[in-house]
């Protein structure tokens, strides 16, 4: 007979998901690798999809269910609807994607008055039978003619109230007999029809119940959140029924073969004497711990213990698995990929790969990358439920929890921090003069701006937890308050909060600390032998590169000089040196600034010693250092009206306000800024080379192994490199000769640089992808007005699939990445290139790197350990292409 429909679970397997859904390909998976899987067939997703468009079961459905029953018949030694060996089955829906809301099991199906009774006297346990027949009549009624469950809950309680009892296991074959009776009366009184006593009615009712709950209003929605296409369909699978239920030698349960919260290699599970399957989910009756089987049924211990070993090793990943135990004999009814924790996710990964089960590739492969951002950072604990005060809940915009002292400005941050005082700021939003506030504090938290407003980017590049846009707050920084709900607080009043969640809490927390766990330091050192690009990190400071360091970078791929002024006591003299009306004046303050600048290289050598560290002379425009001209309008304005003001202060500030007017650029990010900067200003480039060749030679002297590399940055035409470099050679050989060993090169940032890279290339011995300033040239967007207004609208409405400042765009500025590639590495074939910023750190953006064909990416010191991982899992996926074959991939072994 050849089937259009139905496949039964001995002809499929776990390829065939689209056909069979994940349940049915894995039911047939089971079967065929040999293990006590109840018979049954599977209805294909094809049969939904002809359902859909005939709006009925489709043509010859109905004779193929009535043939395929008739082989199960064959199988059992059973019939379907007959008295004497009534053959029962249960109904499960199953779509290709393992998904909520679609219809609820039905067990039992087959049952009427009369193989009710057939039931009672082959297994000569009466009150079984009704058992499992009141619960078809509740379950039929409910999900396939929609009975609420209340109607039936309610006769349920009369009954055992009458009867004296609080548990459904203590009714009698007496009680029963009146529930099943009641159930029909009920079930008559709702749909306005019998509860139909011909099995096959019953059958097609269930099966076009579950097509029609692929439909249902839940089903779609999660469809919709999760990109699942509406036209894949659900399959059902009709499967003969075992019983755990059956009397105190059967059971039901669910067993993971490995712990899912800490990864551990032992069962873990539950199990419920004398149940049905839905009984444990359920919670009527508490289940006992897997082990307790060890001593009450050892046989049958043992033999899911070998049934745990075997999934296992078929499906070379941990198992969460659904048996039963009918009269002394396990049957296993479901296997899925068992969810876990990130902890759990790293151990097992490298448990199995250590045993032999699965390669060191796949056991990289495996790890999801965001779990591990969570295993990386310390998080609320939110188990210790007495010390948490809900505040409210905003954007989780950079992950990990802070607790410390509210501060309304930066410049208090600071002072408190010197103190030793732990503060979180708190602000309606942040801007580039709150960045030491930022350093200073452990976490940021603000009323307004997204997950990519200042606050945001900037603390997510220190590893600063940070929760953005709680629009709860409302915040008076004159007034020193902070409002939420009616509640007030003032400066220095503790406060959490969990970048990870978003939540904000009152008062102090308790903190789970982050675990570099020697299961995950293995896996990042397979990860290091598998991957072929570096991962650098980006670092400014000493103890950011030492930190960098110990989370395994190798080295500092960009140094941003300019954080270097900004520190208080430095701040100052980098105002002076702006300020000053002559080149002798501002020689004089770059004379102070030097050694400074020379001791924070040095710094940085020592902690990256043996290491590239690649320092990018000044970038920004040098309006940023000033006061801006709002708070210096409003100070001056203040001294105006004061007549104690002290004089020298009020002229001052109107130098101050003439420098800032005369700095004022309508579109700073494309003014003088960069190269522009140090070409217009060679005094500035001067001091920094000299302080970083000095550093150099220093680090020589005492036996170090400096690598240093210089960066020039915002480079778009190659003579503004050839001019640059010139420069900055002639004072690399004046201190360390013509073989100077310092390399230097260029951020490509400027699309123009991009596709002119041929010509810099000559003049460049490394590029480094500025991608945050190329995406918003490529796009002609500045970051943050784009952010600020237009760019989460342009998300939503589908015009931009991501945020191309989060993940690299790879149509136009990967192509612009692709252009210069090809151009530089044809002038110079061994020319080095990387990214810098933000895009190194994502997973998405880092298989980008890869296909292009970068040598690094650099990222922020706490990203580091993630584009390990990542970088691995770019290489491994680049070798799968080339070489045509699937992807080791998880979802490979993750059949479900
Ligand atoms: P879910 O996807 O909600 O787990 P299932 O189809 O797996 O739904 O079934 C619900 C419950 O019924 C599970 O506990 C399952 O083990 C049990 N069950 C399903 N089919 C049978 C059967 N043929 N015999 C006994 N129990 C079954
Ligand atoms: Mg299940
Ligand atoms: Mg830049």
């Amino acid at each position: 007979m050849s089937r259009k429909w139905i496949r039964f679970f001995t002809e499929g397997n776990a390829s065939m998901k689209q056909l069979l859904g994940g349940k049915g390909a894995n039911l047939a998976e089971m079967t065929r690798a040999g293990l006590a899987v109840p018979p049954g067939f599977t209805v294909t997703t094809d049969a939904c999809r002809a359902f859909y468009s005939g709006e009925k079961l489709p043509d010859g459905l109905q004779q193929e269910l009535i043939q395929s029953i008739q082989q199960l018949e064959g199988e059992k030694r059973a019939i379907f609807g007959d008295k004497s060996a009534p053959l029962l089955v249960s109904v499960r829906s199953g779509s290709v994607e393992s998904m909520p809301g679609m219809m609820d099991t039905i067990l039992n199906l087959g049952l009427n008055d009369e193989t009710a009774e057939g039931l009672a006297t082959i297994t000569g346990n009466r009150r079984f039978a009704y058992d499992c027949y009141r619960r078809l009549i509740q379950m039929f009624g409910n999900v396939v003619r929609g009975v609420p469950t209340f109607h039936f809950e309610q006769q349920l309680h009369a009954i055992k109230k009458h009867y004296g009892v609080t548990q459904d296991q203590d009714l009698t074959e007496e009680a029963l007999a009146q529930v099943i009776q009641a159930f029909q009366v009920v079930y008559k009184k709702q749909t306005n029809e019998s509860f139909p006593q011909d099995v096959y009615v019953q059958l097609y009712a269930a099966v076009e119940a579950v097509f029609r709950s692929w439909n249902n209003e839940r089903a779609k929605v999660y469809r919709r959140a999760h990109r699942i296409s509406d036209a894949q369909g659900t399959a059902v699978n009709i499967q003969s029924m075992v019983f755990g239920n059956w009397g105190m030698d059967s059971g039901t349960g669910v067993v993971f073969t490995r712990n899912p919260s800490t990864g551990e290699a032992t069962l873990f599970g539950e199990y419920l004497t004398n149940a049905q399957g839905e009984d444990v989910v359920a919670g009527t009756r508490t289940p006992e711990p897997i082990v307790t089987l060890s001593t009450s049924s050892p046989g049958i211990f043992q033999q899911i213990i070998e049934m745990c070993q075997l999934l296992e090793h078929h499906y070379r990943d941990m198992q969460d698995i659904e048996f039963t135990v009918e009269r002394g004999n396990l049957y296993i009814l479901q296997t899925r990929s068992g969810k876990r924790t990130a902890q759990a996710a790293v151990t097992i990964a490298v448990d199995m790969a250590q045993s032999g089960l699965i390669t060191k590739e796949e056991a990289v492969n495996r790890i999801d990358i965001s779990h591990l951002d969570k295993l990386l950072h310390s998080t609320v604990d939110e188990d210790d439920q007495q010390t948490l005060d809900l505040l409210a809940r905003g954007l989780p915009a950079s992950p990990g929890a802070a607790v410390g002292a509210i501060v309304f400005d930066a410049d208090t941050a600071v002072e408190w921090g010197k103190q030793g005082r732990k503060t979180v700021l708190v602000r309606n939003e942040t801007t580039p003069e709150d960045i030491h506030g930022v350093i200073a504090a452990v976490g940021v938290l603000t009323s307004r701006g997204g997950m990519t407003s200042h606050a945001a980017v900037v603390a997510r590049g220190m590893g600063k937890p940070c929760v953005c846009g709680c629009e709860a707050l409302a915040v008076s920084v004159s007034e020193q308050l902070l409002m939420v709900n009616g509640r007030t607080f003032k400066q220095g009043d503790a406060i959490s909060i969990d970048g990870a969640t978003g939540k904000v809490y009152a008062g102090e927390t308790h903190l789970r600390q982050p675990e570099m766990t020697a299961d995950l330091l293995t896996l990042l050192a397979w990860a290091d032998s598998i991957r072929s690009m570096q991962v650098l990190a980006n670092a400014d400071t000493p103890e950011d590169a030492q930190k960098a360091r110990e989370w395994g970078a190798e080295g500092i791929g960009l140094c941003r000089t300019e954080h270097m002024f900004m520190a208080k006591e430095r701040l100052p003299l980098m105002q002076q040196m702006i300020m000053a009306d002559t080149f002798e004046q501002r020689s004089q303050c770059l004379e102070q600034l030097l050694p400074i600048q020379r001791s924070d290289f040095e710094g940085l050598f020592r902690a990256m010693d043996g290491l590239p560290v690649t320092i990018r002379l000044l970038d920004p425009p040098l309006h940023e250092f000033l006061p801006s001209s709002e708070a210096l309008l409003k100070e001056s304005m203040q001294l105006e009206i004061d007549i104690h003001a002290d004089l020298a202060r009020k002229l001052e500030v109107k130098r101050l306000l003439g420098k800032v007017k005369q700095l004022h650029e309508a579109n700073p990010m494309m003014g003088l800024r960069g190269c522009r900067l140090g070409l217009l200003f060679p005094e500035i480039y001067d001091m920094q080379t000299t302080a970083i060749v000095q550093a150099v030679q220093s680090a020589r002297q005492a036996g170090a192994n400096p690598i240093c590399l210089i960066m020039l940055p915002l480079i778009g035409h190659v003579n503004e490199l050839k001019l640059l470099r010139n420069r900055v050679e002639k004072i690399a050989e004046q201190y360390l000769g013509v073989n100077h060993g310092i390399g230097m090169g260029t951020m490509i940032e400027v699309p123009r640089a991009a596709l002119t890279a041929n010509q810099i290339a000559e003049y460049a011995d490394f590029f480094s992808f500025g991608t945050n300033d190329l995406t918003q040239m490529t796009f002609g967007y500045s970051r943050d007005d784009a952010e600020g207004s237009f760019l989460n609208r342009y998300i939503e409405q589908g015009i931009l699939k991501e945020n191309p400042f989060q993940v690299l765009d790879e149509d136009g500025v990967g192509a612009l990445l692709a252009t210069a590639v090809q151009l530089g590495t044809q002038v110079k074939p061994q020319l080095k290139k990387g990214v810098c910023g933000e895009h190194g750190g994502d997973h998405q953006s880092i298989q980008l790197c890869q296909r292009l064909g970068l040598d690094y990416v650099s990222c922020s010191p706490f990203r580091v350990p993630i584009a390990r991982i990542s970088a691995a899992q770019a290489t491994l996926r680049l070798r799968a292409d080339e070489s045509e074959t699937e992807p080791l991939h998880a979802e490979g072994a993750k059949a479900v």
